[in-house]
């Protein structure tokens, strides 16, 4: 066995003896995700090899399934335990079980165990997660990586199911961005020396931030877009100077470790705690806070993660905060790849726009030569959709139709002018407070709402109030745990039970309207009376705040399907309404929309929505109330060629959609185009989809329905 493995006897003896424990014993993750015991004091020596564990079997299992302590007083009579009779630890009642961890990956298991039934108290758990750390070395010197790493001579074309953070296309050699090695230093006795390192890599680490948020700003995102950058960055250098976790490495570094392996431990927790939280937007400020660990790591004089990549490479990493890719950009890279992140992630946000990866690994001939096609017809496309830009919105037939854009953060405002969008038709304001990890007060509201209508001029921009809740909480604000967050206490109904967060939000939108036009939305209504009731909280600010704002629409979100069955009394009190189709297919088809294996099962272009959409557009011509589609739907130029074909003409969408969007719809003869849909429905004959002869129809009339 490899170096570290002989001591382990040793290890195991000292840290039971350390512990006041009958028992300590380690297990170390094998290939097929199993726990071997690889040593014990306590337990029989010869289930040493034998003993075995699923990952997620027993309360070892669990522990390293879970990547957080067991701290148990009655092991065995928990629902996990699994007995192994080899073992002989029947007589053992507590059991404190903490993951083995390096760079987020579990290597294995360290557990003590007592006979009396107790708990294990904080400073006792802190001393196995030390000893954990120390240990992570050992396991990962002796092999116990996981086996599914790839051997550096292979050779076969592999293909890894992927998300698009960033739409693109790029090929070019791979560079793995590692973790930074682990410090060599782990103990250290000098405590006030190491608190001063600490400090003083603290204050560098905080200038080169600055000074690289300065001189990295992407370029070409001037006015609007570095507003935003800055968002993200002024959210980040919070972040950096938070005192909750620069006070935990201080306590680690008190507890004896030197300055380099606090940070480490700090960081090593980060990122466990991002293993459980599943809101996108908390995991974010968690991985800034890992990103940061990484760069205090390096003032430290640690050494860092790989820094060096060809032009044209595409970076693969485990994750990337937004300093990193700050970092990167310039450097000539072509994409990247992310292992863990969203396209709500902060990489992803600012890497919009500075480039963009699929996943082929080490493709065939053919396969490249097919992606080398793709790579120069979308270059050609792309040049093509630039001349699109300043092409009205029309129809063949000379219909006129207004595509407005979907933002949430002031860095996407400089698509309005790329992309020439008629306005804002959804504004998601929780989006930058999510961001930021706090609800702005109302000045600072005020002044990012500002900057949007600066943007935006003339064109209108429709303000979503806030729609937190569901899987969008902010740190501090925890809800009660629901068993269904999309459908419980969330967004409006948030809003009209702590009016004062509601009437804040629409001040600030006053104010920040100064006198000019302004439109406020309402999302997740689900009754005339909720709308009324958001209303009257508007009216007594409009009250209030001076000057007021030159012309005032308000309008709702149809997304609850209730509001169909009031259209008649709902018409009479809005003076718009947008369909989110995100919302108002989950809640139509019964479907949740962020469960992947129900993703596409449910489709827009079904009898039962289509003729949803055909009703409210005819009623709202009819009540002379303006309508428009907000969801992502509308960004799919068959959808969006059949809304228009229903009879809703203004579309809002993320701005990749703008121009493959437009070009169908210029190439399209709207008038032939309603009375083959009217047909289609009409012989719909129970189908789940109308996809099919929508799309066919298209493809006959050479429309353009797969640009993008
Ligand atoms: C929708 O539900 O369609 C919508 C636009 O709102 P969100 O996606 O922000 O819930
Ligand atoms: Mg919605």
């Amino acid at each position: 066995m490899a170096r570290g493995a002989g001591s382990l006897p040793e290890l195991v003896r000292l840290v039971a003896g350390e512990l006041v424990s009958e028992v300590c014993s380690v297990y170390a993750l094998k290939p097929g995700d199993i726990l071997e015991l690889l040593a014990t004091e306590g337990l029989r020596q010869d289930a040493i090899g034998r003993t075995r564990l699923r990952v997620g079997e027993g309360i070892i299992g669990m522990a390293a399934a879970t990547g957080a302590p067991l701290n148990l007083p009655d092991a065995q009579n928990h629902p996990a335990f699994a007995y192994r009779p080899e073992t002989g630890e029947e007589p053992f009642a507590s059991m404190l079980a903490v993951p083995v961890r390096r760079a987020g990956r579990t290597l294995g298991v360290i557990a003590v165990q007592n006979r009396n039934p107790r708990r294990f108290d904080p400073g006792e758990v802190e001393e196995l997660e030390t000893v954990a750390m120390l240990l992570a070395e050992v396991l990962s010197a002796a092999g116990a990586q996981d086996s599914t790493a790839e051997g550096l001579g292979a050779t076969v074309p592999r293909r890894f199911p992927a998300t698009v953070l960033v739409p693109g296309l790029a090929m070019g050699p791979v560079v793995v961005l590692g973790a930074a090695p682990p410090p060599g230093r782990l103990l250290a006795d000098n405590t006030g020396e190491e608190l001063l390192r600490l400090d003083r890599a603290v204050a560098a680490m905080q200038q080169g931030i600055d000074a690289l948020i300065e001189a990295g700003l992407p370029q070409e995102a001037t006015g609007a877009a570095s507003a935003a950058s800055r968002e993200i960055l002024d959210a980040y250098r919070l972040v950096a100077a938070d005192a909750g976790w620069l006070r935990r490495v201080g306590d680690a570094i008190r507890g004896g470790l030197s300055a380099e392996a606090a940070v480490h431990r700090v960081s090593g927790d980060v990122r466990d705690r991002m293993r459980r939280i599943t809101d996108p937007y908390l995991r974010e400020r968690l991985a800034d806070l890992e990103d940061l660990a990484g760069r205090l790591l390096t003032t430290l004089g640690g050494p860092g993660a790989v820094k060096v990549a060809p032009p044209g490479a595409i970076l693969l990493a485990r994750r990337l905060g937004p300093a990193e890719v700050l970092d990167w950009h310039g450097r000539g890279i072509a994409g990247f790849v992310v292992e863990e992140g969203s396209a709500s992630s902060h990489a992803a946000i600012l890497a919009r726009g500075l480039a963009g990866c699929q996943v082929i690994l080490r493709p065939e001939q053919d396969v490249r030569r097919v992606y080398q096609r793709a790579v120069e017809a979308r270059a050609a496309r792309q040049a093509g959709f630039a001349a699109l830009r300043d092409l009205p919105a029309e129809t063949r037939d000379g219909t006129k139709v207004s595509l407005m854009l979907n933002i949430g953060l002031a860095l996407e405002l400089v698509q309005l002018d790329a992309t020439a969008a008629a306005g804002i038709g959804l504004f998601r304001t929780e989006i930058a407070m999510l961001a930021r990890g706090a609800i702005a007060d109302v000045p600072e509201q005020a002044a990012g709402y500002a900057r949007v209508l600066d943007a935006a001029g003339d064109r209108p921009v429709l303000f979503r109030t806030l729609d937190l809740g569901g899987d969008k909480l902010l740190p501090g604000n925890e809800l009660p745990p629901e068993e269904n967050p999309a459908m419980g206490w969330r967004s409006l109904r948030i809003g009209l039970d702590r009016p004062a967060l509601l009437r804040r939000q629409l001040r600030a939108l006053l104010l920040a309207a100064g006198g000019r036009n302004l439109s406020v939305m309402f999302p997740m209504v689900a009754t005339v009376a909720e709308f009324r009731a958001a209303r009257a909280l508007l009216d007594a600010e409009v009250a209030k705040v001076r000057p007021a704002p030159g012309e005032l629409r308000v309008g709702t979100m149809l997304e609850v399907p209730a509001l169909m069955f009031q259209l008649p009394e709902l018409l009479k009190v809005v003076d718009f309404v947008s369909v989110g189709t995100n919302d108002l297919m989950q809640f139509l088809f019964a479907a949740d929309r962020s469960t992947p294996s129900l993703a596409g099962r449910y489709d827009l272009l079904s009898p039962p929505m289509l003729d949803l959409l055909a009703t409210l557009a005819e009623q709202c011509r009819a009540a002379g109330v303006a309508l428009s589609v907000c969801g992502e739907a509308a960004a799919r130029p068959v959808e969006a060629m059949t809304l228009v074909g229903l009879g809703i003409e203004t579309l809002s969408m993320p701005a990749s959609g703008i121009f493959p969007v437009k070009a169908l719809l210029r190439s399209l003869d709207l008038p032939e185009f309603r009375r083959v849909l009217a047909a289609i429905r009409r012989t719909a004959g129970g189908a789940a989809s109308l996809r099919e002869p929508i799309v066919s129809w298209a493809r006959e009339h050479g429309l353009e329905i797969d640009r993008g």
